[in-house]
């Protein structure tokens, strides 16, 4: 059993929210993170003052709003507490995932894939898993295969991100192995030798990624995307052969602002109803999920079953082990330092302190005797 993982990371202020003449209201210390809200007025004090502020606690809060303060958080900062998590439990036959939410323009895409040279956790989970391999002795007697494949949903639907011709790669349906769970069917895989491989394929999948402008954010995203790795590594266990498995979720997440605040109308509200039928559904996995797991904690209640509605979208199939199932999960939360996020930045943060309940139950995916 296994908590799912929860970081928050504030971003710096940008070019809108300056010409706004926008206020910081994220301070962090430690694992905590505090929110003020500035509307309210200034000089209270006993009650009304504990309500202008509020204050999370979180596995790690990621201060990456300002790199000339002793505490700022790098993306190699970043990488080496999650990602080396994730390397960890690759190499140990776990599966993992990990998360990035928040509102667009909040630093998703920035945290997971980041910029040519400041890049994020994708690339530099799969550079930590080569530079591994490399780094195994022959005594080892390992041998490794690795696979990546990259998607998208985009309005309910699949879409492969990594296959060269582009007619067919719509639409993909997920169906439900009896044994494996939930996949893709006709999702292209690809065997990857070295980091150069993954790197080219990346960057023809982030070209190919779906992006619309809303008036919030000219390069704003309306998808989720999935990078997967699949992790085999092959060895002789006193003379047996056996093989694990691992299977990593490396997923950025659509904007969690709802439709109405970006101005959208028409086709792009529709889009913004079927992205929200995701989001919407992974905050009901979530609750559920924190649910049972307090019901558990509190051991005098009498242990509910409740249903946890993974089917009703295709994130959430999907992801279904990743979400109180068998993998090791991280979830980071990604905010505006800004006031005039506010809504959407409290929002966040409390859908990351429901995440934090989550229990999930890792195993070691091991077949000896293969
Ligand atoms: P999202 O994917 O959540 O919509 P992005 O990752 O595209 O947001 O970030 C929006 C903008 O802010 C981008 O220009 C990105 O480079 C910048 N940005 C985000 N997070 C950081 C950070 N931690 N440090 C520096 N720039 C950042
Ligand atoms: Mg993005």
């Amino acid at each position: 059993m296994a908590s799912v993982k929860v970081a928050v990371r504030v971003r710096p202020i940008n070019r809108r929210e300056k010409d706004l003449a926008a206020k910081g209201i994220i301070k962090m210390g430690g694992s905590k993170t505090t929110i003020t809200n500035l509307k309210m007025a200034d000089g209270l004090t006993g009650d009304s003052m504990r309500e202008r502020t509020k204050t999370f606690t979180y596995d790690y809060s990621y201060d990456s709003s300002d790199c000339k303060h002793t505490n700022f958080i790098s993306q190699e900062k970043v990488f080496k507490d999650l990602g080396s998590d994730v390397l960890k439990a690759a190499f140990e036959g776990y599966n993992a995932c990990i998360f990035a939410y928040g509102q667009t323009g909040s630093g998703k895409s920035y945290t997971m894939m980041g910029i040519p040279g400041d890049v994020g956790l994708i690339p530099r989970i799969c550079e930590g898993l080569f530079s591994r391999i490399a780094g195994t002795t022959r005594r080892d007697a390992a041998s490794f295969r690795t696979e990546v494949s990259y998607l998208e949903i985009y309005n309910e639907c699949v879409r492969d991100l990594l296959r060269r011709k582009t007619n067919d790669t719509f639409n993909l349906r997920v169906r439900e192995h009896p044994k494996d769970g939930p996949y893709v069917e006709d999702l292209s895989k690809h065997l990857v030798q070295n980091y150069r491989d993954v790197e080219e394929l990346m960057e023809a999948g982030n070209i190919k990624r779906t992006t619309a402008s809303t008036g919030m954010n000219e390069t704003s995203s309306r998808s989720h995307a999935i990078f997967t790795i699949n992790f085999t590594q092959a060895r002789f266990a006193a003379e047996l052969p056996s093989e694990t498995v691992s299977q990593i979720h490396l997923v950025d997440l659509a904007g969690s602002e709802r439709a109405d605040a970006t101005g959208a109308t028409g086709v792009r509200l529709k889009e913004g109803g079927n992205i929200n039928k995701s989001l919407v559904t992974l905050g009901n996995v979530i609750s559920a999920l924190a649910d049972q797991s307090q019901d558990t904690v509190n051991t005098n209640l009498k242990k509910r079953s409740l249903f946890v509605p993974y089917r009703d979208s295709v994130l959430t199939w999907l992801l279904k082990d990743s979400l109180g199932g068998n993998s090791k999960t991280i979830m980071i939360a990604n905010v505006s330092p800004a006031d005039v996020n506010y809504g959407e930045t409290l929002s966040t943060l409390r859908y990351a302190n429901r995440a934090k309940n989550i229990i999930n139950k890792p195993t070691v995916n091991e077949d000896v005797n293969v």
